[in-house]
């Protein structure tokens, strides 16, 4: 306890955490106190998790600093309480981290009138009396062999059925990750492990709600004519102060580099943004949907996503002639060859099967660049999609998810400082 105290006085006295970097390593005797956010990707002999009472962990603290709206989201939203189940894949994360064993304390008085109860997380894994029915955490029945129970017991192993754990519906960006690497795909979609924002991401939301907000606008104020259903006006619907007012009022400063690289990007954003309104301003029609969600049937599976522009090419009785748009925040590609034209041949296919449109023109739009990237879709390569989807997920159903580590996957991989695969040189 010494030289605990000891220690701690030492840590308290270099004011920052860094100071200390590398203690775990000292020595049997060393001890670190993190968070759980700032332990993950790091490893210890020992771990105590500390504070296991309800209301504390998990916490009653709800802190949703950005909300983006659902429609905007083309990942899986996770289903049921989403704090609750942050807070239980952080607790996973904790329970992680030990090589060779875990404590888990509480105590029934931490101040207050009343007697506090166990956390939930301690009832799900078998240990004291639950208070209320509680389900058994898929992440819980995941926990390897070697954490067991002071007294020996081993933790509640009532693994769910592997169907369970699959997503119900799949998406472009769900198989993308497990072609990427099936572990990452694993830690992503099944262990559902929250990751950190990032710079990048935040740009094209901000860009997204932008352009969504814009064409809702112009689909308001651009009627069309009742007899020839024609766009009636070319002359700018929308004036370049209302567009740039609204890419301010959508613009997420979080999770950039630093302040110096959030300015950069937001500038660069503006300029684009100018320019591509320079470029449209008297051209405008009003698109038929924005932002569009969708799920389409392949085989017994179920693909969902989000189509951002549809524009009517040609009015058509049973189906209109259509260009699907995708913005892009990134340079344009050299040649069709260098494109990945599979989102876009999704979105074929759920333009003629959900919407009964004729997808006649598709279209990549690279804000950076303000250029277009299209093409006509043929049935033989919207076949070929098919059949890749069903394939991958087969694939995904019987996989047991091996890692596929290399220098330039893992580098970009989200869950690095948590994979015990992973090769970073
Ligand atoms: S770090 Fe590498 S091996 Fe590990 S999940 Fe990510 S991509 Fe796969």
């Amino acid at each position: 306890m010494k030289r605990f105290v000891e220690q701690l006085d030492l840590a308290i006295e270099s004011g920052e955490e860094g100071s200390l970097a590398g203690l775990s390593e000292e020595g049997p005797e060393a001890v670190k106190i993190m968070t759980i956010h700032a332990a993950k990707g790091l490893e210890f002999t020992y771990v105590f998790l500390v504070n296991l009472v309800d209301k504390r962990f998990p916490t009653i603290e709800r802190k949703d600093p950005i909300e983006i709206p659902d429609g905007l989201i083309k990942e899986t939203i996770p289903e049921g309480d989403v704090h609750l189940e942050e807070e239980r894949r952080l607790f996973y994360v904790g329970v992680t981290r030990a090589k060779d064993g875990v404590f888990f304390t509480s105590a029934d008085d931490y101040g207050g009138a009343r007697k506090k109860k166990l956390s939930r997380f301690l009832h799900e894994i078998g240990f004291g009396e639950p208070a209320r029915k509680t389900t058994i955490p898929k992440q819980a029945s995941l926990l390897d062999d070697r954490f067991q129970d002071p007294l020996g017991a081993k933790l509640k192993k009532e693994a769910p059925s592997f169907e369970e754990l699959l997503p119900h519906k799949f998406s472009f960006t769900q198989l993308k990750a497990f072609e990427t690497c099936p572990y990452q795909y694993r830690f992503a979609h099944i262990l559902k492990v929250p990751v950190r924002g990032k710079g990048v991401f935040s740009f094209g939301k901000s860009i997204h709600q932008t352009m969504k907000d814009f064409y809702t606008l112009v689909q308001k104020r651009l009627k069309p004519d009742l007899f020839t259903q024609e766009n009636a006006e070319t002359r700018p619907v929308v004036s370049l102060k209302e567009f740039m007012d609204l890419f301010e009022k959508n613009w997420i400063d979080e999770w950039y580099d630093s302040a110096a690289h959030m300015a950069e990007r937001k500038t660069q954003g503006k300029k684009f943004l100018e320019e591509f309104y320079g470029k449209h301003a008297n051209s405008l029609t009003s698109p038929k949907f924005l932002e569009q969600p969708f799920n389409i049937k392949i085989g017994e599976y179920t693909l969902k996503g989000v189509i951002d522009r549809v524009d009517v090419l040609e009015r058509k009785k049973g189906g209109d002639s259509v260009e699907i748009i995708d913005y892009k925040t990134g340079r344009v590609p050299k040649s069709k060859r260098d494109a990945d034209l599979e989102q876009l041949l999704i979105y074929a296919i759920a333009s003629k099967e959900v919407f009964g449109d004729e997808p006649k023109k598709m279209t990549y739009y690279f804000l950076d660049d303000n250029q277009e990237f299209s093409f006509e879709p043929n049935d033989a390569e919207i076949r070929k999609v098919k059949e890749r989807i069903r394939g991958t997920i087969d694939m995904i159903k019987t996989s047991d998810f091996k890692p596929t580590p290399s220098v330039h996957v893992c580098k970009n991989c989200d869950f690095k400082d948590i994979c015990e695969y992973r090769v970073l040189s």
